[in-house]
C-alpha cells in the first residue's frame, strides 16, 4: 500500500466497492522494465486496465500499445498515441476492424491462421505482420491455453505466404501465460522462435522482430521473483538462442505494469455459518466475480486480503460476492482466513487489483453498479 493510497482510503472514503490506483506505481513499473530490459520496446497491453488516466500516462512516458479492438485503438489515439506505436495484437479480428485500424494508420498486426492472414492482406495491404506461436503456458496462474497461436511448422508456411500476399513478414510472437511463475518458460519460447527465424532465413525471409508477450507478474498471495530476475531470464534466453545477432524485441506487459498499482476496497455485507457445527464462516462482500474480481475464477488469482482487524486471531472463511449467482464465490478452497472479530460493515481491502478488475466488471448484473475507479 502506498502512502498516497493510504491517505485516499483514510480521508476520502468513497462508498464501496471501488479500486484506487496510484499512477506513480505504474510509472515506476514502466521505468523499471525499461531499465532492466533496455533493448525491448514496451507495448502496454491495454486490456489490463484501459483507463485513459493510465494510457495517457504511458503515452507521456513513450510507451507503445498492444490493442485488441476498435475501441482500444480509439482510446490510445484519443489520448495522443501515435498510430505507428500501436500493435493490433488480437489474432481474432473482423475484416472491417482491420480496415478501420489501417485507415487510422496502424501498420503492425498479429495473426495465427491462414484465414486471418487473408483478411490482413486485403484490409491492411503491405503492413508488418507477426505470427503467434502456440505455447503450453505451464507455470502460469492465468494460462492462455490453445486458443492462441499455431505450431511452428504452420507459422513458417504462413510467414512465407504473408510475403507472397504482399505483406511484410516481420516477426514472431508468443505469450507464455499470464502471471507466469516459471522463469524457464521464456527459454523454451525463444528457442522455438529462433528455430523459426532460421527456417525462414532458408526461405529467403529475414524476420526482424520477436514479440515476447506478457506474463510478468504482480504480487498476489505467493511471492514472485523480482522483475530484474524476469529480465535476466529473458535476456539469457535471447543470447542463448540468437547469440550476437539479436532481433528487435517487443514486450507486452499488462499485469506487471498496473497490477500492483491498485487497491480494491469492499465492505462486509453478511457473515454467516451454514450449520451449528460449521467452523467456516461465509463472508459476503459487496464485490464479487461480476464487479471486478473475475480472475478469482477457479480460485486462480489469489489476492492478498486485509482488514483493519489484522493481527486479531483468525479462522477459516469462504469469501463470496453479493449477487444471486452461485458462481459468485471468490474463495472456498484456497484456505483463506480472516479475523474472528470481523463484523458486518467492516471494510476489506484486496491488494494488487490494478489489473484485470475494472475492465472485467459487469455493467448491471443484478442491478449492482460496475466497479468505480479513482486515480491518485
Ligand atoms: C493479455 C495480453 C498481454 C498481457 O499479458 P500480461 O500477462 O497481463 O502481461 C500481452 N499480450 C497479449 C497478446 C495479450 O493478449
Amino acid at each position: 500500500m502506498t502512502a498516497k493510497i493510504d491517505r485516499f482510503l483514510a480521508d476520502v472514503r468513497p462508498p464501496t466497492p471501488f479500486v484506487v490506483i496510484d499512477r506513480d506505481v505504474v510509472r515506476d513499473n514502466y521505468l523499471a522494465l525499461r531499465r532492466w530490459l533496455p533493448l525491448a520496446q514496451v507495448f502496454y497491453a491495454v486490456k489490463a486496465n484501459p483507463a485513459p488516466e493510465i494510457v495517457s500516462l504511458l503515452v507521456d512516458l513513450g510507451s507503445s500499445f498492444d490493442v485488441a479492438s476498435r475501441n482500444e485503438i480509439d482510446l490510445c489515439l484519443e489520448v495522443g498515441a501515435d498510430p505507428a506505436r500501436v500493435s493490433f495484437g488480437n489474432t481474432i479480428k473482423k475484416k472491417a476492424d482491420i480496415a478501420y485500424a489501417y485507415d487510422k494508420g496502424v501498420r503492425l498486426y498479429a495473426f495465427d491462421s491462414e484465414a486471418e492472414l487473408l483478411k490482413l492482406a486485403e484490409a491492411a495491404p503491405g503492413s508488418r505482420v507477426f505470427c503467434r506461436i502456440l505455447m503450453t503456458c505451464d507455470g502460469a496462474e492465468w494460462p492462455l491455453s490453445r486458443k492462441f497461436g499455431c505450431e511452428v511448422d504452420m507459422a513458417r508456411d504462413l510467414l512465407i505466404k504473408a510475403r507472397d500476399l504482399g505483406l511484410d513478414p516481420y516477426g514472431v510472437s508468443f505469450h507464455v501465460g499470464s502471471q507466469q511463475t516459471d522463469l524457464g518458460q521464456w527459454d523454451i519460447a525463444v528457442g522455438k522462435t529462433a528455430m523459426l527465424f532460421s527456417a525462414l532465413n532458408e526461405a529467403g525471409i529475414e524476420l526482424k522482430m520477436i514479440n515476447l508477450g506478457g506474463g510478468f507478474p504482480a504480487r498476489y498471495r505467493s511471492d514472485v521473483p523480482t522483475i530484474d530476475r524476469y529480465a535476466d531470464a529473458v535476456m539469457h534466453a535471447m543470447t542463448n538462442h540468437f547469440g550476437n545477432s539479436l532481433p528487435g524485441m517487443i514486450i507486452e506487459p499488462g499485469r506487471s505494469l498496473v497490477g500492483d498499482a491498485g487497491v480494491l476496497e469492499a465492505e462486509v455485507v453478511l457473515i454467516s455459518r451454514k450449520g451449528y457445527a460449521d467452523t467456516v464462516r461465509w463472508v459476503y462482500l459487496d464485490v464479487g466475480k461480476f464487479s471486478g474480481l473475475a480472475e478469482t475464477m477457479d480460485e486462480a488469482i489469489k489476492y492478498r486480503v486485509h482488514t483493519d482487524r489484522d493481527g486479531d486471531a483468525t479462522g477459516p472463511v469462504a469469501l463470496a460476492g453479493p449477487t444471486c449467482d452461485s458462481v459468485d464465490i471468490l474463495y472456498e478452497k484456497a484456505g483463506y482466513e480472516m479475523p474472528l472479530t470481523l463484523e458486518v460493515g467492516d471494510r476489506v481491502r484486496f491488494m494488487a487489483t490494478g489489473a484485470y478488475t475494472t475492465s472485467y466488471s459487469a455493467v448491471n448484473f443484478n442491478g449492482f453498479e460496475p466497479l468505480k475507479a479513482y486515480f491518485v
